[in-house]
């Protein structure tokens, strides 16, 4: 993966995490992954359509899972795919939680704990500071 790659993906992400949404300039302090979406151990290759900008907190939950089950039906449920998948039809915001409107919604809001409590304090704080956006 070249600088210019990276450098591409950060641009098309817009400097946000493609799974939870949080801005780079809000987590300063930890560089965002340019992460595999199918993990290389899966054969991902590192072409642009395999490549997707993720926060350290979504990334290290990520990890090579593909999939998870959905915590509504129990069945086994692909992950949100950044590149193949709309943010808006698989995820709201409400409040300070983002919700899975989708079976793919659901179970990657609980595989990749967009909820956790951290995370959840850490949007209060924004919100309070005037930044969630
Ligand atoms: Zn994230």
């Amino acid at each position: 993966m070249t600088t210019d790659e990276r450098r591409q993906v950060r641009l098309r992400a817009n400097e946000r995490c493609e799974y939870c949404q949080m801005r780079q300039q809000d987590e300063a302090w930890s560089r965002f992954h340019v992460e595999h979406i199918i993990p290389r151990k899966h054969k991902g290759g590192d072409d642009l359509g395999n490549l997707g900008l993720c926060c350290q907190h979504c990334n290290l939950h990520k990890g090579s899972n593909l999939s998870g089950f959905d915590p509504s039906t129990g069945l086994m449920t692909r992950l949100f795919h950044p590149r193949e998948d709309v943010w808006g039809e698989h995820f709201s915001v409400v409040g300070l939680e983002i919700l899975g409107c989708t079976a793919i919604g659901r179970t990657t809001v609980e595989v990749l704990d967009m909820n956790s409590v951290k995370r959840m304090s850490f949007r209060q704080a924004l919100r309070e500071a005037g930044d969630l956006k």
